[in-house]
C-alpha cells in the first residue's frame, strides 16, 4: 500500500509547470514552481515543518507547548497542520491588512488568531511583531517561532525546495525568480542552486513600500521607503536574519496594481489559480525582460493558491474601488460605470433653498438640476449659491426659481469624453440622457475619479 502516515509527510515534491501564454513575450523556457500542491496550499508548510522538528529537537518546543507567531497567514496555515499532527496549541498573530479569508482559514485549523494594527512601527506595542512577542513571553510553556530570524526557515528551502528545483529541470535551471518576505524562500533555495551552479542568476520580487531593493542596491535602509501597501506576502519594513542579500543578484519592485492584474491574468491566461506575490513574481519577470535569452530556464516561484485572494484580487469591485481595473473610458456613458446605478436627485423650482441643502447633505453631492413641468430650467451647485449668498446670506427660504443657474447641458450616451471634457469647465455637470429616455448626471467628480 503506498500512503502518508499524517497529511505533513504529503509536503513538498510540488509540480514545475510550463507558463505558455502569460510570459510569451519571454524568450525563455518558463516554469513556475507551483507550492498550492502542498496540504497547507502555500510553500510555507515545508518550513513550518522545518521550525518546529528543529524547536523539539534542541528542547525549545516542549510537549504540549504553545507555538506563537506573526504571520500573514500562510504560516500560520502550516504550523497550524503541524500543530494539530503533533498536538501543540497555535497562536497566530495577524496584521489587520491581511484577507478575512487568510484569518477565517487559520480559525479552521484551530488556531488561535490575534489581530493587529498595520499602521504601526514594528517598535510599537501594538505592531505584530511586539505583541507576539509579548504573548511569548507571558504564556507558561510557548515556543516563539519568530520565522523572520529563524535559519529553520532558509534552512528547509536548502534542503527541499532548491534541491526539487535543481532535479526537476536536471540542472538546466539558469534564473530563479522569487518575491521575498522573510527571505527565507528566495535565501535558501538560491543557498542551493548556487552550490550547484554559480552562475544561477538569483532575482527577488518586492513591492513599493518596502525596504529590500534599496537595501540591496546601496547598503542604505531608507525608512522613507516604507509605507502601507496593498500587495500581500512579500516586501518588509525590517531586514529579516532570512534574506542573505549576498546570495541575490537583484531586486525589482512591482506596484499593487500590476501585482493584482498579473495574480488575475495567470488564472485566466494559465489556469493556474494562485495568490498575489505569484502575479508580482510574473510581472517583476516582464520587468526583467532584457535578462532572459532563448536558450535559459527561467523558475518563478507561486507561493501561495488564489483561493485566500477572493474577496480582494478575484473581486471585481474590489478591483474598480482600488482603481485597478482598466475600464475603457471613451463615450460619456463610460464616465458612470465606476458609479452605483441610482436614480437622479433633482429639485423643483418651487422648493426651497434649505430643501435643496438638506438633498445635498442627504445624498453626499454638490450639484442638483432644477425642474418644472415643462422639463430641466436650472441647477443648484456651489457656485450658484455662493453667488446668491453674496447678496442675501439669508437665503434658506427663498424659493430655488429665484437663485437657480442655467440649466445642465443635455448630452446623449455616446457623446465622445473629449466633447463632454470642455462642458464640465463651464458648467459643475451635464446631463445624459440615457436610449430609453432616463437621466443621469455626470459631475466634474465623476471625469476626475476616471483617473488611475
Ligand atoms: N508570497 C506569499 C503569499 C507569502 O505568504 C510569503 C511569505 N511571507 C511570501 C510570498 C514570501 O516568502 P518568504 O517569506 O519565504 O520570503
Amino acid at each position: 500500500m503506498k500512503y502518508a502516515k499524517n497529511i505533513l509527510e504529503t509536503i513538498g515534491n510540488t509540480p514545475l509547470v510550463q507558463l505558455n501564454k502569460v510570459t510569451a513575450e519571454i524568450p525563455a523556457l518558463v516554469l513556475a514552481k507551483v507550492e498550492t500542491f502542498n496540504p497547507g496550499n502555500s510553500i510555507k508548510d515545508r518550513m513550518a515543518v522545518k521550525m518546529i522538528a528543529d524547536a523539539e529537537a534542541d528542547g525549545r518546543l516542549q510537549p504540549g507547548g504553545t507555538i506563537i507567531e506573526g504571520t500573514s497567514g500562510n504560516t500560520g496555515m502550516g504550523l497550524a497542520l503541524a500543530a494539530i499532527v503533533k498536538g501543540y496549541k497555535l497562536i497566530c498573530v495577524i496584521s489587520d491588512k491581511q484577507s478575512k479569508e487568510k484569518m477565517d482559514i487559520l480559525r479552521a485549523v484551530g488556531a488561535e488568531v490575534v489581530v493587529c494594527p498595520t499602521d504601526v512601527e514594528p517598535e510599537d506595542p501594538r505592531s505584530y511583531y511586539s505583541v507576539s512577542k509579548r504573548l511569548a513571553e507571558e504564556t507558561p510553556n510557548a515556543w516563539y517561532v519568530n520565522q523572520y530570524d529563524n535559519p529553520s526557515n532558509a534552512q528547509a528551502h536548502y534542503e527541499q525546495t532548491g534541491p526539487e528545483i535543481w532535479e526537476q529541470t536536471e540542472g538546466k535551471i539558469t534564473h530563479f525568480i522569487s518575491g521575498v518576505g522573510t527571505g527565507g524562500t528566495i535565501s535558501g533555495t538560491a543557498k542551493y542552486l548556487k552550490e550547484k551552479n554559480p552562475n544561477i542568476k538569483i532575482w527577488g520580487i518586492d513591492t513599493y513600500g518596502s525596504v529590500f531593493k534599496k537595501y540591496h542596491e546601496t547598503g542604505i535602509f531608507d525608512q522613507d521607503q516604507v509605507y502601507s501597501y496593498v500587495t500581500e506576502g512579500i516586501g518588509e519594513d525590517i531586514l529579516p536574519k532570512n534574506v542573505d542579500f549576498s546570495l541575490i543578484d537583484g531586486f525589482t519592485k512591482v506596484t499593487d496594481k500590476d501585482a493584482a492584474v498579473y495574480t488575475r491574468r495567470i488564472a485566466l491566461e494559465e489556469g493556474i489559480f494562485v495568490g498575489n506575490s505569484a502575479g508580482a513574481a510574473i510581472k517583476g519577470m516582464l520587468q526583467l525582460k532584457a535578462h532572459f535569452s532563448a536558450d535559459d530556464v527561467v523558475v518563478v516561484l507561486f507561493h501561495d493558491s488564489g483561493s485566500r485572494y477572493v474577496g480582494k484580487m478575484f473581486n471585481d469591485d474590489w478591483m474598480r474601488e482600488q482603481g485597478y481595473l482598466d475600464d475603457h473610458i471613451a463615450v460619456a456613458k463610460d464616465l458612470l460605470q465606476t458609479k452605483a446605478a441610482q436614480p437622479l436627485v433633482f429639485a423643483r423650482t418651487e422648493e426651497l433653498v434649505s430643501h435643496a441643502i438638506g438633498r445635498m447633505k442627504k445624498f453626499h453631492i454638490a450639484q442638483l438640476p432644477v425642474i418644472d413641468s415643462t422639463g430641466f430650467v436650472g441647477s443648484i451647485d456651489q457656485d450658484t449659491l455662493l453667488k446668491h449668498y453674496l447678496i442675501d446670506k439669508d437665503m434658506a427660504d427663498t424659493p430655488l426659481r429665484e437663485v437657480m443657474g442655467k440649466p445642465y447641458p443635455i448630452i446623449d450616451e455616446d457623446t465622445p469624453v473629449d466633447q463632454v471634457s470642455p462642458l464640465l469647465e463651464q458648467h459643475a455637470a451635464v446631463l445624459l440622457k440615457t436610449k430609453d429616455g432616463k437621466h443621469n448626471l455626470i459631475s466634474k467628480t465623476d471625469l476626475i475619479n476616471t483617473i488611475k
